[in-house]
């Protein structure tokens, strides 16, 4: 056991260091919303701290072979193993998800340093000898350098696993930014890394808010910056960071759509929904908020056999046996998510489940939110248009498949969408028309694995490169050409023109 869960620190040059801008907040377990810790919000100083710390330790990590750097990445995989209920716990107890959906977080992160331990092939280059008379060429890929993740708090352990651990093993050295609302998680994992072996400085996370973000994105020492979070944010943290010439992957917002046309497996695409929906209490990028069901009578039996499953959803704090959605993070998201529900009302919907002002016997002050299903949504409402990121499930009711590919099409986001048919014809033309990043045929949350990339498009993604898979190697290294001749391939003079071909 790594003892207490700690939140109330930065961890800086291989130590947890105390805060010293005077400026913290409140960390809360969301589903009795007591406060449980404080976080400290690192000033200028501490992140220049956390950057100059990591500089130093540059030049030795980018140096280290990467199968040793490997090495490193293998160590921390058996720790998280031999600690995952642990890290699962601390980010129930601060985030609200039930334990198992935690467990299945930190394991998902887990197989990212999985792929991580495969750096020494990943890092491969391309070798072309003979490309004039003995010119050999070949390329190599470096790393960035300093570079900086800044992550939300519906993942706290998963997103900064989707980064750091390719970042160092590609010989990076890294400063996290997690989120202020439940930053035990991520202090955690960086006490796992020294354990095992990581170097001091090779992982820092500062705590903070808006400044030390702005720290990171205007620091001259930082050479790229990973963004996960809302859309409105990773805009500004694009602009910002790319105007100052760094290298920015930023992961945003999402609403995500789930066709069900009048073949589909009813019972499966029910079940699909429901944890899609509502797992997690809809706090996933990759939630299904959306349901475009083909046609009344599609849109009829799915209402019918989903609404009494959404009544009977067991709400509670994480550790209740059999619970299985949690409260949302903040009282101010179960405000905006109730508010969403009374709009969508307002505008003709028709609340089918009502979440609205539930209150749980013992957690009365929790920011509890109870599954919700509106159906008769049109595109026109807020309910449809926005991301709500809570438990609101809304149906459309398009008449044709090419109507729901058109409502896809035409939505703002472009994170993740899913179809389920038994016509392989549509699921055919669905994945290949729509122009979304990742796509799910009978699949409702379609994540990439590991070795796959992990990204969104419209405005959902700004940037060029995905997270994780090969997309990250890319991410995290710049790529070098190095074309070589020998002194028998050395002709007498000076050459002025390039080679013409002939
Ligand atoms: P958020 O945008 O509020 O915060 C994300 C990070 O940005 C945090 O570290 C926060 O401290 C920082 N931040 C917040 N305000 C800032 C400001 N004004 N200036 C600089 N930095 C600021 O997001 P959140 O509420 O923590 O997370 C939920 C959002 O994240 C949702 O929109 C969700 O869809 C999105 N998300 C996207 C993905 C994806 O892969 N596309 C994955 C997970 C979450």
């Amino acid at each position: 056991m790594l003892g207490l869960i700690m939140t109330d620190t930065h961890y800086i040059g291989g130590s947890a260091v105390a805060g010293t801008s005077g400026r913290q907040q409140d960390v809360y377990n969301p589903a009795t919303g007591a406060v449980i810790g404080s976080v400290p919000l690192a000033s200028i100083d501490e992140v220049n701290q956390a950057v100059a710390s990591a500089k130093a330790a540059l030049a030795g990590w980018a140096a280290t072979p990467p199968a040793k750097r490997a090495q490193v990445m293998f160590n921390f995989r058996d720790l998280l193993k031999s600690h995952h209920t642990e890290i699962a716990t601390a980010i129930s107890l601060q985030h609200g998800k039930t334990l198992d959906d935690a467990k299945g977080e930190v394991a998902r992160g887990m197989e990212v340093v999985e792929f991580a331990c495969g750096i020494p092939h990943l890092l491969k280059g391309d070798y072309s000898a003979q490309v004039a008379g003995n010119v050999d060429s070949y390329s190599q890929r470096q790393p960035v350098g300093v570079v900086a993740g800044i992550t939300p708090f519906n993942f706290p352990a998963m997103v900064p696993m989707w980064m750091f651990p390719m970042a160092l093993a590609c010989g990076n050295t890294f400063i996290l930014k997690p989120s202020e609302r439940d930053p035990a998680a991520p202090l955690l994992l960086a006490r796992l890394l020294t354990e095992a072996g990581l170097p001091d400085g090779c992982l820092n996370v500062v705590n903070g808010d808006k400044e030390a973000v702005d720290t990171l994105l205007d620091h001259p020492d930082v050479g790229a910056i990973s963004f996960v979070g809302s859309t409105a944010i990773g805009k500004y943290i694009y602009g910002r960071g790319c105007n100052n010439g760094k290298r920015v992957q930023a992961l945003c917002g999402a609403k995500n759509h789930m066709v069900i046309m009048p073949d589909a497996d009813m019972d499966q695409a029910v079940d699909a929904a429901m944890g899609a929906a509502y797992g997690s209490a809809g706090e996933r990028c990759m939630a299904i908020s959306a349901v475009l069901a083909v046609g009344d009578d599609t849109a009829d039996r799915f209402v019918a056999q989903l609404a009494p499953k959404v009544r009977a959803l067991k709400i509670g704090q994480y550790d209740e046996p059999g619970v299985e959605m949690g409260p949302v993070i903040t009282r101010e998201s179960q405000k905006r998510v109730e508010d969403y529900i009374s709009q969508g009302e307002a505008d003709g919907a028709e609340v089918v489940v009502d979440g609205r002002g539930l209150s749980l016997q013992g957690y009365e002050d929790g920011y509890f939110v109870g599954g919700t299903l509106i159906d008769r949504v049109t595109p026109d409402m807020s309910v449809y248009r926005d991301e709500i990121f809570g438990p609101v499930l809304s149906v459309l009711r398009p008449k044709t498949y090419e109507d729901a590919r058109q409502l896809v099409i035409d939505h703002e986001y472009g994170n993740g969408t899913a179809i389920f048919t038994r016509d392989g014809d549509a699921a055919r033309d669905f994945a290949a028309n729509v122009n979304i990043g990742m796509v799910g045929v009978n699949v409702p949350i379609p994540v990439p694995v590991a070795y796959h990339s992990f990204g969104g498009w419209k405005a959902s993604m700004f940037g060029d490169h995905a997270v994780h898979g090969m997309e990250g190697v890319r991410f995290y290294t710049k790529l070098k050409t190095v074309t070589a001749r020998w002194p028998s391939g050395i002709k007498e003079g000076a050459v002025f023109n390039f080679h013409s071909g002939s």
